[in-house]
């Protein structure tokens, strides 16, 4: 811990030194990041459907090595994309660089950068960090606090359902092997009305909740229907 927390973040640190691990193949699209970068491009298309991005203050939080970060800032956003990992984030910023895109990465919390920054954000992107941090109902908060009023908020995460336990950790970490084994914790995962929930408390409206099917044999992907494992959701903050 820092001097400049005084209270404890919301982060576990196994989960950093997890992403940490994890870091030089995030961008390999057949490597351990392999399901984000097949769920990537529909889950973009879906964004931009939503969401003017030309032009516009972004802000990915857990952004990890940057597959979303790079493919909003292609589209026009001006994009900050923090997290707590640092090797991640240096990827992430070599990468960019490579790609000669701006991105501004940071190493804070939500909640710091809320503090820090207040509602700078049009658009706030929260794509498969809830399931990863030890109190998510706070970060929703400090994502609705980064959100300026008549903005645009998408989290997405993964349902707690006996499904979800079969298929997205029995089967993705130990039958096909497609995650490194402990990527998820049961535990964390989190039912769509609790995450429903916890937005509204942050006085977000929710607008959408949908799920995302992915196969991993063919690699494709399925946005729409039900949230049965993992899912996206789409909310505003009033004006
Ligand atoms: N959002 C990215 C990466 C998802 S992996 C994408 O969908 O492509 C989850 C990321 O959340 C990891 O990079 C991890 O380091 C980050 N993370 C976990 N806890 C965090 C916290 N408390 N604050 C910020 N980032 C966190």
């Amino acid at each position: 811990m820092t001097a400049a927390h005084k209270t404890a973040p919301n982060l576990d640190p196994a989960e950093a030194k997890k992403f940490d691990g994890l870091a030089a193949s995030w961008w390999d699209p057949d490597g351990d990041s392999r399901p984000l970068h097949d769920i990537n491009g529909p889950r973009v298309s879906w964004i931009e459907a939503r969401a003017q991005l030309e032009g516009k203050a972004v802000v990915d939080v857990g952004c990890g090595g940057g597959i979303l970060c790079e493919s909003l800032a292609e589209r026009g956003a001006e994009v900050t994309g923090i997290d707590m990992a640092d090797k991640p984030l240096a990827i992430a910023r070599q990468h960019a660089v490579e790609r000669g895109l701006t991105i501004d990465y940071r190493k804070i919390t939500a909640e710091e950068l809320a503090a820090e920054a207040g509602a700078g954000f049009d658009v706030v992107c929260c794509l498969e960090m809830l399931e990863h941090v030890p109190a998510p109902e706070q970060t929703v908060v400090a994502c609705a606090e980064l959100c300026r009023p008549g903005g645009t908020l998408f989290f997405s995460t993964i349902n707690r359902s006996p499904l979800s336990w079969a298929t997205a950790i029995v089967g993705a970490e130990y039958v096909l092997g497609l995650l490194p084994r402990g990527t998820h914790r049961y535990d964390r995962l989190i039912r769509p009305e609790e995450l429903t929930s916890a937005c509204r408390k942050a006085g977000l409206e929710v607008l959408e909740v949908s799920g995302l099917a992915y196969n991993p044999f063919s690699r494709t992907v399925r946005i729409g229907g039900r949230p049965r494992i993992n899912y996206l959701l789409h909310a505003s903050k009033p004006s």
